[in-house]
């Protein structure tokens, strides 16, 4: 067999962003870190890199290249520096680009690309979260954009946690405002899915409505939307400054213009999401902002910081069918319950709704509460 079409594979993913695959030794270090093979699955980020470098069939199935949820738990154990989850992405544009991407996530890019959310929801509903409530528009007059993400803004759970930061930047006196119909999906999802060229389109679209808006800071609901408008706007020239609400709120607690006064006596314990701590290493702003609420009483996991089990809900992850006992979620339900927990707390609405499934399949939601940072502020404002 010609040696070329190997070649034109792995140089294909390089050139699509994934060139440092090639600084790979296969020590195999970070298959010790990847919670699949925990899990009793088959794969394996150390022969997912050897496939790229060597250009082999096989490593586009569910289980395989779309297995990943860009974690990152990876890259902590990596001596060479390999950018795996940037590798997975540029080997899943590639996929994308044949018109390969699994059935499961094709419905989710076709509904962002024509109505701006992965939810199949109509475009023109994306604010109808704010009926009833006092919500500013953005003007151009106010501090910040508060972007409210497509989960938060038409998920019926989800929705709690924009209404929570609304009473909580309303609370502290900040001036903000959202865009609402007008806005699309950050496209996170897309990029992860490897839909390059419709994640591109949609961040120009973005980053033209934000300069057509007067927009300079935003704050985020998603670390999702966080990650992507902090770390890869900036390539399509975004200049915006962008905070993940955890990072204003642990700034407005210090300052004194917020004073939580409502006891929430509580067992609560923190899981660190991907893409605010790995990804961002923002890691003790939420956990001071709960060490904040009167009665609260912080632990830990065992695995926390840089080395959290993911939820399993990232990578397009969110949309795909997993085995329970494959659910990472799952397990770090479990550990909340072996910890003692009452709560399970984070600031992702992918992590609360994988969290919030498992409670419910392991029989835990009555005993655990999975709520978010904003909502256990919230109410105690
Ligand atoms: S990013 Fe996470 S799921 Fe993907 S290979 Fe790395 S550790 Fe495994
Ligand atoms: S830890 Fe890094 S160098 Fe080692 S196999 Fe994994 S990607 Fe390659």
């Amino acid at each position: 067999m010609s040696l070329m079409p190997f070649l034109e594979v792995s140089q294909a993913i390089a050139l699509m962003g994934g060139d440092s695959l090639y600084q790979c030794m296969q020590c195999g270090l970070c298959s010790g870190l990847c919670p699949w093979p925990d899990v009793e699955s088959p794969f394996r980020t150390r022969k997912l890199m050897r496939m790229a470098q060597m250009g082999l069939e096989g490593f586009e199935s569910d289980e395989i290249l779309y297995a990943c949820t860009t974690c990152k738990l990876c890259v902590v154990n990596c001596p060479r520096q390999v950018k795996i989850v940037d590798v997975v992405r540029a080997m899943r544009a590639m996929i994308a680009e044949s018109g390969a991407t699994p059935p499961s996530l094709r419905p989710i890019m076709g509904s962002i690309h024509s109505q701006g959310n992965p939810w199949s929801e109509p475009a023109d509903k994306r604010e109808a979260w704010t009926e009833g409530q006092d919500v500013p528009r953005f003007d151009g007059s106010q501090e910040y954009l508060l972007f409210v993400c497509c989960t938060s803004a038409y998920e019926k759970r989800s929705q709690n946690i924009a209404k929570a930061m609304v009473k909580i930047l309303k609370a502290a006196g900040v001036s903000f405002g959202i865009i609402g119909n007008e806005e699309r999906c950050c496209g996170e999802a897309l990029r992860k899915m490897g839909d390059e060229e419709q994640f591109g389109n949609l961040a120009e679209k973005n980053i033209k409505l934000w300069a057509d808006k007067g927009v300079k800071k935003i704050v985020t609901t998603s670390p999702h939307s966080y990650v992507t408008f902090s770390q890869e706007y900036p390539e399509f020239g975004s200049e915006v400054e962008v905070l993940h609400y955890t990072q204003l709120v642990k700034q407005l607690l210090d300052e004194g213009k917020l004073k939580p006064a409502n006891q929430f006596a509580k067992k609560v314990i923190y899981h660190d999401p991907c893409y605010l701590g790995r990804h961002s290493e923002v890691y003790e702003e939420p956990r001071e902002i709960l060490k904040a609420v009167p009665g609260v009483e912080l632990l830990e996991y065992d695995r926390n910081r840089k080395k959290a089990l993911c939820c399993g809900g990232g990578g397009g992850r969110l949309w795909m069918e997993t085995e329970p006992e494959q659910r990472f979620s799952t397990h770090k339900m479990r550990q909340a319950d072996e910890k003692g927990a009452e709560v399970v707390a984070t600031c992702c609405p992918y992590c609360i709704s994988m969290l919030t499934d498992s409670a419910k399949g392991e029989n835990l939601d009555e005993k655990i509460q999975v709520l978010d940072v904003a909502e256990i502020l919230a109410d105690s404002l």
